[in-house]
């Protein structure tokens, strides 16, 4: 029988500053930290691969996450890739996404990426309006998005996405509708939009409560998702997951491994893996974790065996996100472990829920307030 398909993440734990929202494991980047996290990156790769099993087992997507993976010299890139090939086994069509901050690279670094066969950069341009960025304390301007997507496909990437920020301090229908018509120029291949969060020990949280910064605002979330939904659907764009949105044939592989509850290895600190029915994570500090692999001993801190029945929750819960949806029985099957029966019935009833023969998915009305749905079937 053929191996089950794996996915890669690595955390690259570096940016050049924090933005006020985010609350990602990240240090701001210095040269000698970033050579040492990659000495310590290569020797997880082989103990991995080797420690999990994983090394013949096919790897459909590689996604270098963080942080800013960028911030790190396209040598260092190419180094941490070269070492994934000697280790693992990578599809003939392996997904190799790079995340990249838009002001950061030069056309020769995207060159040299495309070469060494990554097949989709991630631009993170959150806002195509120069005010939202300086107002949630974005390094970078919009000229360098646009920049950076000319220059990605000069290099030769076919697949470029760009990640963008709703809701954000200051922005509202219009900019939004602005920011989105001005990334449909730039046709990039994928588009996530996510909702602005607003996360616990944040500069955000804080700006907040010293009322610097106005909280997010719900019902205008809602009207620019639907905003979203609408422009992109008349563009052509696929809404196949709650924030993600596809030309045809360009869903990320990466993440659908995610949400269809695949397996995949996470490396670098901070990282979380999905293997064999058991979840873990890695220590989510650098000095902790350099210390770890200089003794060969994997950095792993928690892990979670799950039960068939929480596998089967997880399954639905991350299911339902998508389009394709999850097979209805697995719906029933879930409520009935879980005694959200009556739950189950209302999200039916309320249309929140769709059931479309075999299969059930959000319907778009339960695509904006998916997290709740996700709380009430937990
Ligand atoms: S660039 Fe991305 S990872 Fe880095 S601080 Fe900003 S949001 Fe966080």
């Amino acid at each position: 029988m053929m191996p089950h398909p794996l996915g890669l993440y690595l955390h690259i734990p570096f940016c050049r500053q924090r933005c006020d929202f985010c609350s990602f494991y990240l240090e701001i980047h210095r040269e000698g930290r970033a050579e040492a996290f990659v000495r310590s990156l290569v020797h997880e790769i082989g103990l991995s691969a080797q420690q999990h099993g994983a090394a013949n087992r096919p790897i459909q997507s590689v996604y270098l996450g963080g942080g800013t993976p960028t911030v790190l010299a396209s040598t260092q890139l190419i180094a941490i890739l070269s070492e994934i090939r000697t280790h693992f086994t990578l599809a003939s069509d392996c997904e190799i996404t790079v995340e990249a901050h838009p002001s950061i690279n030069s056309e020769q670094d995207l060159v040299q990426l495309c070469q060494a066969g990554v097949t989709r950069m991630s631009f993170g341009a959150e806002s195509m309006e120069d005010g939202d960025l300086t107002r949630i304390g974005r390094s970078g301007a919009v000229s360098e998005t646009i920049t950076a997507v000319t220059q990605a496909r000069a290099a030769g990437f076919a697949n470029i996405n760009l990640d963008l920020m709703y809701g954000l301090p200051g922005q509202n229908l219009e900019s939004w509708q602005r920011t989105l018509t001005h990334c449909l120029a730039l046709a990039p291949t994928h588009l996530s939009a996510y909702a602005l969060t607003v996360e616990q020990d944040t500069k955000l949280a804080s700006n907040i409560q010293r009322q610097r910064s106005p909280a997010p605002d719900e019902g205008l979330q809602i009207e620019m998702d639907e905003a979203a939904q609408r422009m992109l659907g008349d563009a052509g764009y696929e809404r196949y997951e709650v924030s993600n949105y596809a030309q045809p044939g360009y869903a990320c592989r990466h993440n659908l491994l995610y949400w269809t509850n695949g397996e995949y290895l996470g490396l670098g600190p901070s990282a979380q893996s999905y293997l064999g029915g058991t979840r873990f994570g890695n220590v989510a500090d650098l000095t902790d974790y350099n210390t770890s692999l200089a003794a060969s001993r994997l950095p792993i801190e928690d892990r979670t065996r799950l039960t068939e029945i929480e596998q089967l929750r997880d399954a639905v819960i991350f299911g339902l996100r998508l389009i394709q949806g999850i097979p209805t029985r697995h719906l029933h099957q879930h409520a009935e472990n879980y005694g959200h029966a009556t739950v189950t019935a209302q999200l039916l009833a309320q249309q929140l829920i769709e059931v479309d023969g075999e299969r059930s998915r959000l319907s778009s009305r339960g695509r904006l307030q998916a997290d709740t749905i996700a709380g009430q079937l937990y």
